[in-house]
């Protein structure tokens, strides 16, 4: 059976560039980028070339790019760092949306004592600019918000957000690791301190991230140990998944306007067949502020993980939550911050594509996701309930 895979938020295929960019560096050059010969000196240079193409990806210099090993990693790193290096300020703004690798953060957070603001969001997934700025305090160390929501998709206005922290001397972070790749980002232009991304969600392996800090901005390392990355992030490199994250920045810059013409244009059938195939069916997330690949659709009266059990019987991969939350029954945290009503959000599904996907995929999932509904709710009290209601009314 063919895989159809829309599910490119959770992870990515590694691009066949960026396999052959990085196999010899796990059978023929492995040696230590740190070392004094030639040999391992040969792949510093080439890890220096790969930092180099992320920073042109992100309109960065080189030495604003530390690598880590995942988003977690990054986003961790650069609020702990924050706080650190800001002791007698302890106060943090998140939003109710991010990811976990943040949102559980300030749960730690307030755990050991800081305050933690969690902004809300309307029922667009949008945030509230005056509530923001309210929330910016002279105890505020570091505001996180996510760049664009790996859930819904929907973009936050985190350059504006960025620039009204600076004017209040407060730094500023983004989890950007849904948005790199996908829409253009020029880190000349904004005022963000800190940006967080992951190799695995851009064509790259998994177990390869970045944080980018802007020159200038004090840093506290998270990993403590050698000199590698300047003493900002100790521990050999993963110098594969660098030189693979390397190809990978390049290839996204080269694809950016594919993401944004051909794969927004296959989201866009996707999502405009389906909500007229199947009745009681809605978009979750303002759809003209959103990443171009992705589609949060819900169908009332029916689980997202029965669904998703059908879908999986045709080859068909997309996800239902975040991939962190979908084991667990309780409907997603963005689509409750979002106030989706219950029957909605727990039959929401997120597809998310990418440029590997064709359209002859695309009309495959439109024809099958119709009988899959119907069956489903031909199984629901649910259903069957709101099918009189509605008969009665
Ligand atoms: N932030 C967002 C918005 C994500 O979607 C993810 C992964 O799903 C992460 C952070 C975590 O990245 P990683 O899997 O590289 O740790």
């Amino acid at each position: 059976m063919k895989t159809v895979y829309l599910d490119n938020n959770a992870t990515t295929q590694v691009a066949a560039e960026v396999m052959e960019a990085m196999l010899p560096y796990f059978r023929d050059f492995y040696g230590n980028p740190s070392s004094m010969h030639f040999f391992g000196g040969q792949v510093g240079l080439k890890i220096r070339e790969a930092r180099q193409q992320v920073a042109a990806l992100l309109g960065a210099d080189p030495d604003e790019i530390i690598l880590t090993s995942c988003g977690t990693e990054s986003d961790n790193a650069a609020i702990r760092s924050a706080l650190s290096i800001n002791p007698d300020r302890r106060h943090i703004v998140i939003s109710r949306v991010e990811h976990p690798a943040v949102k559980s953060l300030g749960v730690d957070l307030a755990r050991q004592g800081y305050r933690v603001t969690e902004l809300p969001v309307d029922k667009d997934g949008l945030l509230d600019l005056d509530l923001y700025e309210k929330s910016l305090t002279p105890d505020t160390a570091v505001v996180s918000l996510m760049w664009a929501n790996n859930e819904t998709g929907v973009l936050f206005p985190v350059e504006k957000a960025a620039e009204m922290a600076r004017e209040r001397g407060i730094l500023f972070h983004t989890d950007a690791v849904q948005a790199v790749g996908k829409i253009p980002i020029s880190m000349k232009t904004n005022a963000i301190d800190m940006l967080s991304l992951s190799g695995h969600k851009l064509h790259a392996p998994k177990g390869i991230g970045v944080l980018y800090v802007r020159r200038g901005t004090r840093f506290a390392p998270f990993l403590i140990g050698g000199h590698q990355e300047k003493g900002r992030r100790a521990g050999t490199e993963n110098t594969p998944g660098i030189i693979g994250l390397g190809k990978a920045c390049t290839l996204a810059s080269q694809h950016m306007e594919k993401e944004n013409t051909t794969v927004k244009q296959l989201r866009d059938k996707l999502e405009r067949e389906l909500l007229a195939r199947i009745p009681k069916s809605r978009v979750n997330g303002d759809t003209a502020n959103r990443l171009p690949n992705t589609s949060n659709i819900s169908f009332e009266f029916v689980e997202g993980e029965g669904i998703l059990l059908l879908m999986d019987e045709y080859g068909i991969c997309a996800s239902s939550g975040s991939a962190c939350t979908s084991g667990s029954l309780q409907p997603s945290h963005v689509l409750r911050a979002m106030g989706v009503p219950f029957t909605m959000a727990h039959g929401s599904i997120r597809f998310s594509l990418s440029i590997y996907n064709t359209e002859a995929e695309i009309d495959f999932v439109i024809e099958k996701m119709p009988p899959i509904i119907e069956r489903l709710r031909g199984m629901s009290p649910y259903w069957q309930a709101g099918e009189q209601a509605c008969v009665g009314a």
